[in-house]
């Protein structure tokens, strides 16, 4: 029968190096919070499949609508035949995506696809080509995407230098020594020193970055964003692919901003686990680019589509944004008191249930602690991860519907892997 270490020989004789794996297990099944791996081990899933799990493995009404969907037809391609299904979340997302505009929507496959037509929309409607981005910023591994991707290894070591204009500015993070002045100061000298305003298409940044450790933006920040793009017709994306669907407490992040995006991106959670992602955008941005410019075999697929409406349903009918921010004051609070007892533990921050836990030691990133914690936590039948510019950083991305017991569970052994690896 199948074991985790026959699975890791057979997976690195067959499977590309450059496709990693932070855990060596290998699941066989998995419901809502728990995943049993092919030895009959189980665990409790702090990592949801990294935020695409907000309503857990396989949520019940997730999984019979594309149950039904598949007893129909599972693809036509929708730029060949339609189908409801896609227009229908195109009509729900144009309604949860914040901003009081008539929108527009179109879907695709992955986050870094909704990144990249993104862009192309901003682009076309703009002419122009220049893009900023963050540092730390985490957008994709496709190519554009990549090249607005602000961490070099792993994610471009290797690959030669990424596509040409894009702008780094700097994502303000107090406890790193960047204030909201410094990012927009950083800003003005890419329109001093680099490229005029005028030939910058879009502004681009995760209303709380992911990959890069979980530090929000402020509202104060977005709002000088906003006018900064709004006095020079530069297009505001928020890439929402980590934060929507729930995962800050509200559907998306940049309701908790003040401000609209002029285009959102989302994908992960807002299918429950299959593969779905799009973008959001005022009605007359969106249609800046003719008919067969935006689009893909796959993008929106009717398995997908099912089951992003019926997330949608669940997040409403179970009060989920309300579990989320409950399940992330449990957290925090948890943690925060565990903060007293280990001086390496700098800061418990996040919005909603995204809450991370930064690791520090005499004022600088210890990112040795991370993985330490990852397999004693392992070890004990919790799956977490780690993230961070400086890989010091653990995150928890829990279901959100994962029952409070798993909660207070996976919690302990937290505290038992703290005292294990900081104590
Ligand atoms: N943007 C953000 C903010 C993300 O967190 C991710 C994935 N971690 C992506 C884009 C890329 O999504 P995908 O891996 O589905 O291409």
């Amino acid at each position: 029968s199948l074991t985790n270490d026959s699975l890791m020989v057979r997976r690195r004789a067959a499977v590309a190096g450059g496709v990693g794996q932070i855990h060596p297990v290998f699941t066989e099944r998995a419901e809502n919070a728990t995943v049993w791996d092919v030895e009959g081990r189980e665990y409790i899933d702090f990592a949801g499949g990294i935020a695409v799990l907000n309503t857990g493995h396989l949520h019940p009404k997730v999984k019979a609508a594309v149950a039904e969907q598949l007893e129909k037809f599972s693809h036509t391609c929708f730029m060949v035949l339609g189908y409801e299904s896609y227009v229908a979340v195109c009509e729900k997302l144009n309604q949860l995506v914040p901003g009081d505009f008539a929108k527009k929507s179109a879907l695709f496959t992955s986050g870094s696809e909704a990144v990249e037509n993104a862009i192309k929309v901003a682009r076309a409607y703009t002419k122009r080509a220049g893009v900023i981005a963050f540092t730390s910023g985490y957008h994709g591994r496709t190519m554009a995407a990549l090249a607005l991707t602000g961490k070099v290894a792993p994610y471009s070591k290797g690959m030669g230098l990424m596509q040409a204009n894009v702008f780094r500015a700097e994502f303000p993070c107090a406890l790193h020594g960047v204030s909201e002045d410094d990012a927009m100061a950083s800003i003005e000298r890419i329109f001093k020193n680099d490229a005029e305003p005028s030939d910058i298409a879009a502004i681009i940044l995760e209303p709380v970055q992911g990959e890069g450790g979980f530090y929000a933006a402020t509202p104060g920040f977005m709002k000088r964003l906003r006018e900064l793009c709004d006095r020079e017709g530069i297009m505001l994306i928020a890439d929402e692919v980590q934060t929507g669907a729930g995962r800050t407490g509200t559907f998306f992040a940049m309701e908790q901003m003040g401000v609209a995006a002029d285009i959102t991106t989302f994908a992960k959670s807002i299918a429950g686990g299959f593969p779905l992602s799009g973008i959001t955008g005022r009605a007359e941005v969106m249609d800046a680019i003719g008919p067969g410019g935006l689009g893909g075999t796959y993008g929106g697929s009717p398995l997908a589509c099912a089951a992003a409406l019926a997330v949608i349903e669940v997040f409403e009918e179970e009060k989920l944004l309300e579990r989320s921010n409950a399940i992330g004051q449990t957290i925090k609070s948890a943690i925060g008191e565990l903060a007293s007892r280990y001086p390496q533990i700098a800061e418990v921050r996040g919005l909603g249930s995204m809450i991370a836990i930064e690791l520090m030691e005499n004022g600088k990133p210890a990112p040795e602690y991370c993985p330490q914690v990852l397999t004693e936590a392992r070890n004990r039948g919790l799956i977490l991860l780690s993230c961070g510019t400086y890989g010091n950083v653990l995150r928890i991305l829990v279901p959100i519907t994962a029952p409070d017991e798993q909660i207070q569970r996976g919690l302990e052994i937290m505290a038992e892997c703290f005292e294990a690896v900081l104590g």
